[in-house]
């Protein structure tokens, strides 16, 4: 049976003058993601108006999809130039960055990247410093950055995000994606199974802070998680439609924060606490997590703080008491503590905004109060815990944070300190208001 897919065609090379006041549109102009896709690149570098495109691969991804690729840009007569960086899996740092400006050929019009997460966001730096385009062959539906207009890269060591652009083109042919390791086929069901809960942080925002929101986007986003955790039960075969599903979600994803003009649609606080795995992973020089294993792992644990906040009962005036006693001080040696050399942008961003001050968290706590049937509601809209870590199970990706090394003690810091990487309110800002983010990560580990 055909699937008919997200159909994302419909988003694309128009505006849309949206109910929620904004009207979205984005940068991307072609998607195509079915079997035999490679073969749609020759004329899609055409409809862009490439003429030669400069082709990365590192050894990885060349072995993947270089056969197939160089075929079909052939067979259609197109001249290209071809880099391999001799890496299977490269670090976006200094010295690669350096090595594809080496080797790139002045006479190309377009970086054309084949690979997932690293490969795009090397592609994505070097192409937008150069002005020229850039677009990616997809060779694992892994996480959902391949639209997205930042890139991560390593600078000194230290993972930095850069604004840069995102790619006129995504080609996932379900031929090459299909044969990605299982572990990088799960990372892309997770990134995707996240979007239930940061979906759900956004609403909390919405309704606690009046922050900016589109339900059309909620619905649009919901529609893909539905349809991933619908086909969820054919990827373990490698399956194409259901694999096609994966990708498609995941480019959907990055379509939907464009239209956004931010994050909220595709990340909340498992994101965040992916992002501060990743970075104590780093300061201690362990091998990194695929992003979208730490991302499930993540979503399971925000899905059973929610299940255990709101099956509580709240001590409002408790909490207003705790916040009235916040010592800055105290918390700024415990950041420093936790972050060691990354603490001074968390200092500076609680410096900017407050957020976790008396006033601040008095005035969300009366929101809360004030509110608290309502945000119910929004939760209870979530799927069970027990039913995400199901799926997730059955990719045999891991579901508990000590299952990837995250012991209790760094899984207990990252419930207090994930949050404060980026000024977005969702669940755990409301444990920290709460005074309950020792209890909360405590029944997360337990349940
Ligand atoms: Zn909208
Ligand atoms: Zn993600």
């Amino acid at each position: 049976m055909m699937e008919k897919g997200l159909q994302l065609e419909q988003y694309l090379n128009r505006q849309w003058a949206c109910s929620c006041g904004k009207t979205h549109a984005t940068h991307l102009k072609a998607v195509a993601i079915r079997p035999g896709a490679v073969n749609d690149v020759p004329e899609i570098l055409k409809s862009v108006g490439c003429a030669r495109p400069f082709v990365l691969y590192d050894e990885t991804t060349y072995q993947a999809a270089g056969a197939l690729l160089q075929s079909a840009l052939e067979g259609a007569g197109v001249a290209y130039t071809a880099y391999i960086l001799p890496y299977a899996e490269p670090v976006p740092d200094e010295k690669v960055l350096g090595q594809i400006l080496f080797n790139f050929d002045a006479a190309c019009d377009l970086l054309l990247a084949v690979g997932t997460g690293t490969l795009n966001d090397l592609a994505k730096y070097v192409s937008f410093k150069m002005s020229k385009p850039y677009a990616v062959v997809a060779t694992a539906p892994s996480m959902d950055g391949f639209v997205s207009s930042v890139a991560a890269l390593m600078e000194n060591h230290m993972k930095v995000t850069y604004p840069a652009h995102v790619p006129c083109a995504v080609i996932g042919d379900t031929d090459i994606l299909k044969a990605a390791p299982m572990e990088m086929i799960a990372s892309g069901v997770g990134d995707i199974l996240g979007k239930y809960t940061c979906l759900c942080d956004w609403a909390m925002a919405r309704e606690i802070e009046g922050e900016y929101y589109c339900p059309e986007l909620v619905a649009i986003m919901r529609q893909a998680i539905d349809y991933v955790v619908q086909l969820a039960p054919r990827v373990p075969a490698r399956d194409p439609e259901a694999i096609a599903g994966v990708m498609e979600a995941l480019v959907l994803s990055g379509i939907a924060m464009a239209f956004a003009g931010n994050s909220r649609p595709a990340s909340g606080s498992e994101h965040h606490l992916s992002h501060y795995w990743e970075l104590q992973f780093l300061a201690q020089g362990r091998k990194a997590v695929l992003h979208g294993i730490k991302v499930g792992i993540g979503t399971v644990a925000v899905l059973r703080m929610y299940e255990w906040l709101f099956a509580r009962k709240i001590d409002f005036e408790a909490a207003k008491a705790g916040a009235l006693a916040f010592d800055e001080e105290a918390w700024r040696e415990r950041m420093r503590a936790l972050y060691g050399e990354g603490a001074q942008a968390v200092l500076d961003l609680e410096a900017a905004t407050h957020k976790n001050g008396p006033e601040a968290v008095g005035a969300q706590l009366n929101a809360m109060a004030e509110k608290w049937d309502a945000l119910q509601e929004i939760a209870v809209q979530l799927p069970p815990s027990g039913e995400i870590a199901r799926i997730l199970q059955l990719l045999g990706a891991p579901v508990a944070p000590q299952q990837v090394g995250v012991d209790e003690q760094m899984f207990a810091d990252s419930v207090v300190a994930a949050k404060e990487l980026r000024n977005r309110f969702g669940l755990l800002q409301m444990l920290f208001d709460l005074n309950l983010s020792r209890q909360a990560a405590q029944a997360a580990l337990e349940s």
